[in-house]
């Protein structure tokens, strides 16, 4: 499906959805779409208003009671029908991903099978809400903790997984009894209202889910976070908005979930397996093309293996195609937006400036849309800012070590905690390693962590909370301790 339009889904919604029904902004507005390919409009959507944005809460607040009063087993159900309605529109989620956010297809394909599966999962975890009743110490009473849904949910999220960073918090809100507004990021709004419509298609009653595309989120999310009758904020994004929305939420002291920006480390031992290695750096580095809060974002070499690794790496992503997302032979498509284009070469510009050398690419290509080469640098020196900042595109510093002392201080000096990775044949080193990494993850011999089952989330400041494994289905529950005599 090369030559794949927006035409091909029939009923793909552009509108606000609030309260069920596809609706216009209150003021009529409407923003711009675009392809990352060609930097071309593709469409417009609604963009919600500060009134709109009431409404919802409005909408998810009328479907609360009755949503958290429905059986655990419906909720299973509508759960489970929408992991399989997604998983039957899979084809046609991927291409729409693919076109708004430009990433690769197969990428794509692999972000629909992810994100289908945090509904399968929450679906069987639905039904798995436990509470706990214990004798009180003193023997004078029982303590019986029940878990109740915390209430409305406002959703934030990031455009580089537009339906896994959603339905990463739609599963777990909907399986607690929660009802919820998703403010999708403005890149990629069309993703998160065709999986709004898919959840609506599996039997969500009307105003459970309630999507609100807006260019003005600061307002948007600033006027739901005052409603006193909003009770949770799931944000994803970067660590810079994070802190603003925990200021905003304060107000009200609304339960928080931030999954915020990563800087992750990716550490090769002299023993580790080199073909291993490469497989797993390749995959760190460049599943959705480096535009992901997982990426590997610092390779740390030890000296004795840094030439072979630097070289071989360098070799798998010269290799790489680039092009449109949607076309079938891409690996690697343009980066979202203009502005992250231009801050990835700087990036590297800056790098090289302070002494860093260029292995391969190192520059945009001459090309219409958002595009960068995949590159590798050595001998990046440590004060780059390209070691310190997200890259958030396909490229691969590198900085050789001596010891695993000098690993750890290096992968652990960085305000951000979310993954780390290290690649090592030595059992006891692999292990003390991973436990001395300050992230919230270890890929140790994988360069993938990411799993619905387990729960994925940041340390230090990439982030408060898990989403996804028993934990993720926590985030939305409140636990009430009933102290009992009988
Ligand atoms: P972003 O922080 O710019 O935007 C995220 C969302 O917040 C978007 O919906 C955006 O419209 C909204 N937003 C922006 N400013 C706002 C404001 N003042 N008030 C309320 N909402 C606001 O992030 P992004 O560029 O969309 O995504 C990339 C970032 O997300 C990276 O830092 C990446 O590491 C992070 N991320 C983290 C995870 C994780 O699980 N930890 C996953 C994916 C992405």
């Amino acid at each position: 499906m090369a030559d794949f339009t927006l035409d091909q889904i029939a009923d793909l919604p552009r509108d606000l959805l609030i309260g069920g029904q596809a609706v216009p902004a209150s003021d009529g507005g409407r923003f711009d779409v675009v392809d990352p390919a060609t930097g071309k409009v593709i469409t417009s959507v609604a963009n919600g208003t500060v009134d709109d944005a009431i409404a919802a809460v409005d909408a998810a607040d009328a479907a609360a009671p009755g949503w958290a009063a429905t059986a655990p087993r419906q909720r299973a159900e509508v759960l489970r029908r929408a992991f399989e309605e997604m998983t039957a529109r899979a084809d046609e989620l991927a291409h729409l991903i693919s076109l708004e956010n430009g990433k690769a297809l197969p990428d794509a394909r692999g972000e629909v099978a992810y994100a289908a599966e945090f509904f399968r999962w929450y679906a069987e975890e639905a039904v798995r809400a436990s509470g706990e009743l214990t004798t009180a110490p003193s023997g004078a009473n029982r303590i019986m903790v029940v878990r109740q849904p915390v209430g409305i949910a406002v959703l934030v999220t990031p455009w580089n997984f537009p339906a896994a960073m959603a339905t990463r918090k739609i599963g777990p809100a909907l399986a607690a009894g929660c009802t919820v507004v998703l403010k999708p990021a403005s890149d990629t709004p069309l993703t998160a209202l065709l999986m709004a419509k898919i959840l609506d298609d599996a039997g969500v009653p009307a105003g459970v889910v309630n999507v609100l595309p807006a260019r003005r989120s600061g307002a948007v999310v600033s006027a739901m976070l005052h409603d006193a009758r909003v009770r949770k904020l799931s944000f994803t994004g970067s660590t810079e908005v994070g802190r603003i929305l925990l200021k905003e939420a304060a107000d009200q002291v609304v339960n928080c979930s931030m999954e915020l920006g990563g800087n992750a480390p990716f550490v090769v031992f002299e023993d580790a397996d080199l073909d291993a290695a490469i497989d797993g750096a390749m995959v760190a580095k460049m599943r959705n093309g480096g535009e992901a809060c997982t990426a590997a974002n610092r390779f740390f070499v030890q000296a004795d293996v840094a030439d072979e690794f630097s070289r071989r790496l360098a070799e798998r992503m010269s290799a790489m195609q680039v092009g449109p997302g949607i076309a079938d032979d891409t690996e690697v498509g343009p980066l979202v937006n203009e502005e992250a284009a231009v801050k990835v070469d700087e990036l590297v510009r800056g790098a090289v400036d302070a002494g860093g050398r260029v292995v391969v690419g190192g520059s945009r290509p001459d090309r219409p849309g958002f595009y960068y080469t995949p590159t590798v640098l050595t001998d990046v020196p440590s004060g780059a800012a390209i070691l310190r900042e997200e890259i958030f595109g396909p490229v691969a510093p590198i900085v050789t070590f001596t010891d695993e002392a000098e690993a750890v201080r290096l992968a652990n000096d960085t305000e951000f905690g979310l993954v780390s990775y290290l690649y090592t044949s030595d059992l006891a080193r692999g292990l003390r390693v991973s436990e001395a990494l300050e992230s919230g993850m270890v890929g140790l011999n994988r360069g993938l962590v990411s799993d619905p089952a387990a729960p994925f989330g940041g340390t230090k400041q990439s982030g408060i909370g898990r989403e996804g494994g028993h934990e993720g289905m926590l985030d939305y529950l409140e636990s009430k301790y009933i102290a009992v005599t009988w």
